[in-house]
C-alpha cells in the first residue's frame, strides 16, 4: 500500500525547549510531501529527523500564533538558498500573505521559486487542494484568533486485478483498464465473468485530521467523523480546564471526548504545555475517554 504517514517534528505548546520544538509535522501522502505548521526550530528538526523537506510541495499553517509559524520565514529563505525552482503552495489564515510579504519586503528578499499563497476562510470548511489521489479540506476551529485545522483525504483507488484470473482466462492487457473501472470479461468459450470475480476491492481510502489549536469544539465532530487518525491538541490536564477555556485550548480529557464523539479510529494527542515533564498523565487522561490514544513523540512517524 502507498505510504500515508505523519512525522512529528515538534509538539510543544508555546515554547521550544533545548530538547523539543513547537508545532510542526511532515506529512507523506502517497509520496506527495506536505508540512503542517512550522514552529520555531522546524529547520533543525527537519535535519535531525531527516525528512525530505526540500521536496515539500504544500505548507499548511493553522494560525498565526508564533508556536505554529515562527519557523516559516527561515524555511522559505532556505528553500531559496538551495535554489529551489519548483512552485511552493502555502495555505494559511487571513493575514498570512501580509505576514510573508512584509518580511520579504523589509529583508529585500527574493525567492528563487514561485510561492503561491492561499488564505483560508477560517469560518467554514473549504476544499483547498485537489490532486488525482487525495484532497485537503480546511477545518474551522475555535481558538483566540482565526484558526483552521486540515483534513487529508485519500480518493478511492481502483480495484486490483486478480493475477490468477489474467493467466487463467488469458485476459489481454489492453482490456484491463476497462475491467478495473468496473467492466467484465467474456472468455474464449463465450462465458461472461463479472467484474467482482476478476478484481479484488481496493483498500478503503484513508483520512488524517490535524486539529490544533482549539478549544473543545463539538461542531468539529461532524467534519472529522470516522477518520483513521485524529491529531488533536491536548495542552492541559483537565484540572486546568479554566486555563484551557481562557486560552482557547483543550484538555487531554476533551481531546479524548472529541475522538469518541467523532468515532475516529485512532487519536494522537499533542501540543503539550511545557509545564509537564512527560506525557504520561495527559495520555492516561485522554485514554480514560478514548482507549485508542497515543501521545505524540517528536521524531516518531505514525501511519494513518
Ligand atoms: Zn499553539
Ligand atoms: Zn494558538
Amino acid at each position: 500500500m502507498m505510504r500515508f504517514e505523519v512525522s512529528i517534528l515538534g509538539c510543544n505548546a508555546a515554547l521550544p525547549t533545548y530538547k523539543s520544538f513547537t508545532s510542526s509535522q511532515f506529512l507523506n501522502i502517497r509520496e506527495h510531501y506536505c508540512l503542517i505548521d512550522c514552529g520555531e526550530g522546524c529547520q533543525i528538526a527537519v535535519q535531525r529527523y531527516q525528512v525530505k523537506a526540500f521536496q515539500i510541495k504544500d505548507i499548511f499553517i493553522s494560525h498565526l500564533h508564533g508556536d505554529h509559524v515562527l519557523g516559516l520565514m527561515g524555511l522559505l529563505m532556505s528553500f531559496g538558498l538551495n535554489q529551489r525552482k519548483k512552485k511552493l503552495r502555502l495555505y494559511g489564515p487571513k493575514g498570512i500573505r501580509e505576514w510573508v510579504e512584509v518580511q520579504m519586503r523589509l529583508m529585500n528578499a527574493h525567492l528563487s521559486y514561485p510561492l503561491e499563497i492561499r488564505e483560508c476562510d477560517s469560518e467554514q470548511s473549504e476544499l483547498l487542494l485537489d490532486t488525482p489521489s487525495f484532497q485537503v479540506f480546511s477545518l474551522p476551529l475555535a481558538h483566540r484568533l482565526a484558526c483552521q485545522g486540515f483534513l487529508f483525504k485519500e480518493k478511492p483507488a481502483h480495484p486490483n486485478m486478480r493475477k490468477d484470473r489474467i493467466l487463467e482466462l488469458d485476459i489481454p492487457f489492453r482490456q484491463i483498464p476497462a475491467i478495473k473501472a468496473g467492466g467484465g470479461f467474456t472468455d474464449a468459450e463465450g462465458k461472461f465473468w463479472p467484474h467482482e470475480e476478476l478484481c479484488t476491492p481496493p483498500p478503503p481510502p484513508r483520512t488524517y485530521a490535524y486539529c490544533s489549536d482549539t478549544a473543545f469544539h463539538p461542531p468539529l465532530a461532524e467534519l472529522i467523523r470516522g477518520v483513521d487518525l485524529l491529531y488533536h491538541e491536548a495542552t492541559f490536564l483537565h484540572e486546568l480546564l479554566k486555563n484551557a477555556k481562557k486560552t482557547g485550548h483543550s484538555t487531554a480529557k476533551q481531546a479524548g471526548e472529541m475522538a469518541k464523539l467523532a468515532q475516529v479510529k485512532k487519536l494522537l494527542i499533542g501540543h503539550f504545555s511545557t509545564r509537564y515533564q512527560d506525557t504520561k498523565a495527559l495520555l492516561e487522561e485522554a485514554q480514560s475517554e478514548f482507549a485508542q490514544t497515543a501521545a505524540a513523540e517528536e521524531g516518531k512517524t505514525y501511519s494513518v
